[in-house]
């Protein structure tokens, strides 16, 4: 039988930072010290590089010296590596987790919350869920545009020789379309705690994946 443990979620509005912390993290039911994290290679879109560009630009040093990087035009990948029967990401360590701060990561990182949890069923945190959509909207049209911009000036990231200017351009694209807040973003909440009872699973019992719909 699977006993119910309460679980604490707190959403965040950062408007493209916001985030969803979750306190089962720490003890993750799937005891292998990396549980989402070992199956995840983060993308780093043009918003996420603007936001390291602006505020800490050392770590995308870190993002660059990775080893086995997918570069397109405008976002990065870094791709995990092999750690015994699945992977790990990069940036996680086994003492510690994740390297960076929340706000340092990019929007999977920032948003997932395991399918166990399943937050979304509560109707009180329906708010909370048609922020976190239209963030993701928001996000991918502000993505598109900013790489559309990027192109018309002749930039991309595949070519490091230009990297430096690359940066120097998006850091005042992205303060330019960032400048008015949208709505949704202004009238939500800043931040909530809420508490939810759930029946815990261990091990590969435990969901990492989201099933896809019928
Ligand atoms: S960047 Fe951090 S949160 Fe994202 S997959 Fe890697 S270790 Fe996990």
């Amino acid at each position: 039988m699977k006993a119910d443990k309460e679980i604490r979620l707190t959403f965040h509005n950062r408007g493209l930072r916001s985030y969803i912390e979750v306190d089962l993290c720490g003890e993750c039911p799937r005891q292998d010290d990396k549980g989402c994290c070992g199956h995840y290679s983060p993308v780093f879109y043009s918003t996420d590089l603007a936001y390291l560009a602006l505020n800490q630009p050392d770590l995308l040093d870190l993002i660059f010296i990775q080893p086995h990087l997918t570069i397109l035009d405008a976002s990065v990948t870094v791709n995990n590596e092999i750690d015994g029967s699945s992977y790990r990401c990069r940036f996680h360590k086994r003492e510690g987790g994740c390297l960076l701060e929340q706000q340092e990561r990019e929007s999977v990182c920032r948003h997932f919350v395991c399918p166990g949890i399943n937050w979304q069923q509560e109707p009180a945190l329906e708010s909370w869920q048609r922020f976190f959509e239209g963030l993701e909207d928001y996000e991918i049209a502000l993505h598109a545009r900013i790489a559309q911009r990027l192109e018309d000036e002749g930039l991309t990231l595949r070519n490091p020789g230009t990297r430096d200017k690359f940066f120097e351009v998006l850091r005042d694209i992205y303060v330019e379309e960032t400048r008015v807040i949208p709505e949704f973003i202004a009238k939500q909440a800043r931040d909530q705690e809420v508490l939810l009872l759930r029946p815990l699973s261990y091990g590969e019992e435990w969901e990492l994946f989201y099933k896809a719909h019928k």
